[in-house]
């Protein structure tokens, strides 16, 4: 059996490598360990969308320039269910960048800030008092569970996966496209609303291109997965031809994250962490492994209080938020009107990106704003 470490963490995605660095970098003599089944650099189906609030995060991390020789972009094209349009420039620009590089650019960088990397599946965990046995032979006073969206910890303590309606399912690949195309496009589909196809330009001549829709959705379709995915896929983007297709699923935020049991503190996916409105997760990947990596190093006792609190501070309200948007959002009008909206008013176009890929928050005043357009259009549509 190893000695004790302070911190092991169990998956290097985003979430992991979050928690390894803020450790080391809050208590430099922690002894932390970085668990992962695969070896880096590995693929990972995403959209590769890096979105500025995200990079803030990586700033907090000590690793400003992770992605700095990737082509910032600020533009933005959103077409809603209805056919309303917005192409805006955002406040702040996001990045595109392949998980395949992102990961392992993250994993080499907690690696270079003294914690140990291994390969290695987990399949078991036992409490013994204050003390976290992993597999019989890895031994922490913390754990951080960041091992994806099929979590096989949050399994092993008893903490069930999302249930099927907050469940996303998307498919991803990579198309050529321009090589000054810089417009990250989404076009939204009312049939089998909420689903949309997506076009991230990479800046290389590439694109990371895909089409994700609610898993319920998909299931009523009755059809093979596959076909409806990479179908509705080339539908939507009829003069893309895509490669490397890959799907996997999302657990959206139900409002409420799942921070752990005990001293094991889930984060990034396997806390159920993705943004329901946009599919976005890697800020809040990063956002809560950095918080869960914060209390296993800072907190006195159990580690756990301290993490939800954490959580509860940087992302309570939005998460809230959030749920009720994207109950509101089930209906196509209400996204028409939201898109129509931020076409009329740069402010609310920025506040929609913030609320998107960032912890931002509706004020009363811009909710009426969109909720009276929704009854016009209604009124006017009858
Ligand atoms: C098709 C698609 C498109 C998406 N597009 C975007 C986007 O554009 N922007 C965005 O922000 N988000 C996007 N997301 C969401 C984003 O990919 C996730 O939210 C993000 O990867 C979560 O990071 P994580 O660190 O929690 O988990 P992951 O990145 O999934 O990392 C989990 C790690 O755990 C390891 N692991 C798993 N089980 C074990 C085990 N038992 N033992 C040891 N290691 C284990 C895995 O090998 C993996 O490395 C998309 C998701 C999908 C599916």
């Amino acid at each position: 059996m190893d000695d004790v470490w302070d911190l092991v963490v169990v998956g290097g995605g985003p979430a992991g490598a979050a928690a390894a660095l803020r450790a080391r970098q809050l208590r430099p003599e922690a002894r932390v360990l970085l668990l992962d089944r695969a070896d880096f650099p590995r693929d990972k189906a995403c959209g590769d969308g890096i979105a500025a609030h995200g990079r803030d995060e990586l700033a907090l991390l000590g690793v400003p320039d992770l992605i700095a020789d990737y082509r910032p972009t600020q533009r933005l094209a959103v077409v809603s269910p209805g056919g309303a349009r917005v192409s805006a420039t955002s406040a702040r620009p996001n990045h595109v960048v392949p998980r395949k590089v992102f990961d392992a650019r993250l994993v080499d960088a907690a690696r270079a800030r003294g914690v140990e990397v291994r390969r290695h599946q987990v399949r078991a965990l036992a409490v013994l008092g204050d003390r976290v046995v992993l597999d019989g032979t890895v031994t922490a006073r913390a754990v951080v569970a960041a091992d994806g969206a099929n979590s096989t910890v949050r399994r092993l303590i008893g903490i069930s996966p999302s249930p099927e309606r907050h469940t996303a399912i998307a498919v991803r690949g990579y198309a050529d496209v321009d090589a000054d195309d810089d417009v990250q496009s989404i076009f939204m589909q009312r049939d089998g609303w909420p689903a949309y196809a997506w076009s991230f330009p990479i800046g290389d001549g590439t694109a990371n291109v895909g089409y994700g829709m609610l898993l319920p959705r998909l299931h009523a379709t009755g059809l093979p997965g596959k076909e409806v995915l990479h179908g509705r896929l080339a539908e939507l983007l009829p003069h893309v031809s895509a490669r490397d297709l890959r799907a996997h699923h999302l657990p959206l935020s139900p409002g409420r994250p799942r921070p752990g049991s005990g001293r094991v503190m889930l984060a990034g996916d396997a806390a159920g962490l993705i943004n329901p409105l946009t599919g976005e997760g890697i800020f809040y990947a990063l956002v809560s492994g950095r918080l869960a990596g914060e209390a296993a190093v800072q907190a006195a006792g159990d580690p756990l209080p301290a993490y939800r609190r954490g959580l509860g501070k940087a992302l309570g309200r939005h998460l809230r938020t959030t749920d009720v948007l994207a109950l509101a959002s089930q209906s196509p009008g209400f996204i028409d009107a939201a898109i129509d909206t931020a076409a009329r008013r740069k402010e609310v176009f920025d506040l929609l990106v913030d609320v998107g890929l960032g912890a931002g928050t509706v004020p009363a005043p811009l909710a009426l704003a969109v909720l009276r357009r929704w009854l016009l259009n209604t009124v006017r549509r009858h």
